[in-house]
């Protein structure tokens, strides 16, 4: 077995090579956090994320709770100066003479090439968070962060973080009215801003991750219900068989109806034959969790919550959400 501990200590004293020559010394030092000391610099091991997280937790002690939740993800094939580089690449080393591109041709130069694939996103995600940190018109005035960067199974990097904003109301200390005012300011979930190409990097489609297990429904919420504005739901029990009725009704309405542009909230609650009082009440029944549910068009349900400036300059899907608890 081979192992390697540098600068460690071993009860105050300086490890030295005969502590590891015997076997049960050895087997002491590797049933201790002492063997795997260096195992901290490595991205993928558990101590590695311990050190993150750790950090995490500090931030929010001292900063208090973060403000947005962001994500970032990768879509190498609509970024045009990526693609550019990649082809490049590939004409000046092993196709000089080709010119003509098959279909295929953009999903084999970007899984053959991923290092040039990261480099370009980590350009492209550094510009972001120059962006985000000097425009305020993205999430307003940031004052501090704390991002992660993560590789799907396929390779495809993506990014999530936590954004500290200045003078951001805060769930339980202000009123609910100003948390959702603030937050309608930085997050309209209206598709109908975004050009058609933008849209479609935004309609959630279920994957085999959205479900845990084989009957249990989407974790990431979709489809979303409408709501004729921002509002924060607490959470309540099923207090008749009226209200479950309700809110099957709903549910199995949005899951199964393609709506158009032209509908509107008032026409898909007429449609349910439900009062206002009546759709919320039957929504709240159906929460685990104080939830903050943004003003949404029937058209998007299946829309993941997006910052108003961020998809036309990220070209890819995102997502962000103002953090309650
Ligand atoms: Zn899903």
């Amino acid at each position: 077995m081979w192992i390697r501990i540098r600068k460690g200590q071993l009860k105050g004293r300086k490890l030295v090579a005969k502590d590891v020559k015997s076997k049960p010394n050895l087997d002491r030092i590797l049933n201790s956090d002492i063997g795997y000391m260096d195992l901290k610099i490595i991205r993928t091991s558990l101590d590695y994320h311990q050190q993150i997280q750790n950090k995490l937790y500090v931030m929010i002690r001292q900063l208090g709770p973060p403000t947005f939740f962001v994500s970032f993800s990768s879509a190498e094939h609509l970024w045009d100066p990526l693609m550019h580089a990649l082809r490049d690449i590939k004409q000046n080393t092993t196709r000089p003479n080709t010119n003509e591109l098959d279909e295929n041709e953009p999903s084999s130069l970007i899984r053959n090439d991923p290092v040039t694939c990261v480099r370009y996103y980590r350009s492209r995600r550094d510009a972001l968070h120059q962006l985000i940190s000097h425009d305020h018109k993205y999430y307003g005035e940031l004052t501090d962060h704390f991002y992660v960067t993560e590789f799907q199974n396929r390779g495809s990097e993506h990014e999530h973080g936590l954004l500290w904003i200045k003078s951001a109301p805060i769930y339980g200390q202000n009123t609910n009215i100003e948390v959702e005012q603030f937050v309608e300011n930085y997050l309209p979930t209206n598709s109908l801003l975004l050009a058609s190409e933008l849209r479609v990097l935004q309609h959630h489609c279920h994957t085999k991750s959205c479900r845990k297990r084989a009957n249990s429904n989407c974790r990431f919420n979709f489809p979303i219900p409408p709501m004729e504005a921002t509002k924060i739901l607490e959470p309540l029990e099923f207090d008749s068989d009226k209200t479950k009725e309700h809110a099957k009704l709903i549910f199995e309405t949005i899951n199964n109806t393609r709506y158009s542009e032209n509908d509107t909230f008032d026409s898909f609650l007429a449609n349910l034959g439900l009062v206002q009082i009546e759709y919320i009440h039957a929504i709240q029944c159906t929460l685990n969790r104080t939830t903050l549910l943004l003003q949404r068009k029937p058209v998007d349900t299946w829309t993941n919550n997006f910052a108003k400036h961020i998809p036309g300059i990220w070209i890819a899907n995102t997502d962000s959400q103002f953090v309650l608890e």
